[in-house]
């Protein structure tokens, strides 16, 4: 097999928020840029069938494994579109495909609340200017709304709007949630002519109706039109080194079952790194583990954060099945005597009838506590997130207490299942301002750059992250992409 080198002025590692932002923005500008992505594109039908779902998921639903802990079943390798990371204490669940996790995600788009966010990233970005700039413009990019008042008083919605009746109830503040969400195609799923996905919660592993404002569909779509932007799917980076005035980025093609066709190197004079925190975490600790890299800050592969907790509570009126999702209702809890809660009530597929469930996802602000290291003996790269820091018990007991809130202010109700230990909204690894500085040059190394959730010091300040990430993701290609445009420029970009 021939390995093939080609030369770029650019390449971004990644098509998630921080990938596709930035691809967009450097389109913009003139620049052409080379996007690698390692997932598969991911169409979707008139039948309505690309994704696989919870209901009988097969190889689609994991990246190149036969499991998933999101299910029981075993099925073959695929290049499915959650790879399953498991580390000591947690298992960090990361998207592959073209779009990044916007393919998958529930598609809530919240910012912090002032003090939270302040508490997240201390003196390295200014609230008032991420308040006021960077999260409208994020807003803006992605696309998103609240649920509109007749879908939300349709009977596919009955059960958000339990949990919102009971959270009121307790006395805690409650909103719709914006959401990036096509409702035209929502309501197309109620009125029949799309194929039913979010309508019965069937998001986790992509929505066939076509509902979800993925990337792919959206930004990653606009920069790809302006003929500047050369995407390769399924081409998995697989080392960084320095070569000459810039990147050499090593990759292997593969096929959708995870079949090696090729492998090859393309040598970039800027290399963006949009991995994702898992992704770009892990290729960085590596570089540095073995050399390539070595004189990364200390502090890449620290400052990791996850904080979320799925919850089911029962004993409730009995609902819609399916519980139409994508989530609707945010709950926050911010006179918890422990920590701020966030809440969101969240689709359960196969609730058992009879039993009056209702399942929400909850989040408070976490410590950075995790991090990522590099084992020379085995050539791997290792996580660890410690369960028993009185820090992330701290975050446990805070969403315990707005459940015992909740139970309490609505009398035979109560709290029946508490599940942690395998979380989408992990973040952090190269923090801002000290791994790289507040535009994402990290330090010791010239034109290699991070844009994405490993930026954040660990905390999505206690809401989920993708609003966050795609802000600082905007702010970041402010200031990269003239620079970048002026040098390619001159260089004969
Ligand atoms: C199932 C799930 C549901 C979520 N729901 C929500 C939600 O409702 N609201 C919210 O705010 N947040 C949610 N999140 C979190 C949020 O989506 C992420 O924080 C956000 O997508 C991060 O964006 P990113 O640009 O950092 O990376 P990602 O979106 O993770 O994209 C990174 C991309 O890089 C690619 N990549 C990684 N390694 C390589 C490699 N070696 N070579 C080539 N390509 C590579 C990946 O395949 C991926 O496409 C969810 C996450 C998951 C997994």
């Amino acid at each position: 097999m021939e390995a093939t080198h080609e030369r770029a002025d650019v390449v971004i590692v990644g098509s998630g928020y921080g990938g596709a932002i930035t691809a967009l923005r450097l389109a913009e500008a003139g620049v052409r840029c080379v996007l690698i992505e390692r997932g598969r594109r991911w169409p979707v039908t008139p039948a309505g069938d690309t994704f696989t779902t919870q209901v009988a998921p097969d190889g689609r639903a994991a990246w190149l494994d036969t499991k998933s802990p999101l299910s029981e079943a075993v099925f073959d390798k695929y290049t499915g579109i959650l790879e399953s990371f498991e580390g000591e204490g947690t298992t960090v669940l990361a998207a592959a495909g073209y779009g990044g996790a916007s393919l998958t995600s529930n598609g809530t788009m919240i910012e912090p609340l002032p003090r939270l966010f302040r508490d997240a990233f201390g003196d390295s970005l200014d609230y008032d200017e991420m308040h006021e700039r960077w999260y409208p413009e994020a807003r803006s990019l992605i696309g998103c709304s609240p649920i509109p008042d007749e879908l939300y008083a349709s009977p596919f919605y009955e059960s958000a709007r339990t949990f919102a009746d009971q959270a009121a109830k307790a006395g805690l503040s409650v909103e719709k949630v914006a959401l990036a969400v096509d409702w035209d195609a929502i309501r197309g799923e109620a009125d029949g002519t799309r194929v039913m996905a979010e309508l019965l919660g069937l998001n986790l592993f992509g929505v066939n109706s076509g509902a979800q404002r993925s990337l792919d569909r959206t930004l990653l779509a606009r920069a790809e039109a302006t003929l500047r932007v050369d995407v390769r799917t399924l081409t998995d980076v697989t080392g960084v080194h320095p070569d000459g005035a810039g990147y050499r980025v090593e990759y292997r093609r593969i096929d959708e079952t995870g079949r090696v066709l090729g492998r090859g190197s393309l040598t970039a004079r800027h290399l963006i790194l949009s991995a994702g925190s898992l992704g770009t975490t892990r290729m960085l600790v590596r570089a540095r583990g073995t050399g390539a890299l070595p004189d990364l800050d200390a502090s890449v592969g620290s400052m990791i954060g996850n904080s979320e907790l799925v919850t089911i509570r029962t004993g409730m009126p009995e609902n819609n099945p399916g519980q139409g999702g994508p989530s609707a209702i945010l709950v926050r809890d911010t006179e918890n005597p422990h920590a701020p809660t966030a809440m969101l009530n969240f689709p359960w597929v196969d609730a058992p009838p009879g039993v009056g469930a209702i399942a929400a996802i909850g989040a408070s602000p976490s410590p950075p506590a995790g991090s990522y290291r590099y084992d020379a003996d085995s050539g791997e790269v290792r996580m660890t997130w410690p369960v028993d820091d009185p820090r992330v018990r701290r975050m446990t007991d805070a969403m315990h207490a707005t459940l015992d809130k909740l139970n309490a202010a609505n009398p035979g109700t109560r709290t029946e299942l508490t599940i942690s230990g395998a979380s989408g909204n992990t973040v952090g690894g190269v923090p801002l301002g000290l791994a790289c500085d507040t535009a994402g040059r990290l330090h010791g190394y010239r034109n290699l750059y991070v844009v994405d959730g490993s930026l954040l010091h660990g905390s999505s300040a206690g809401v989920p992250p993708a609003l966050t990430v795609s802000a600082v993701a905007a702010r970041c290609a402010a200031r990269i992409v003239p620079t970048i445009a002026a040098d390619t420029g001159r260089y004969g970009g």
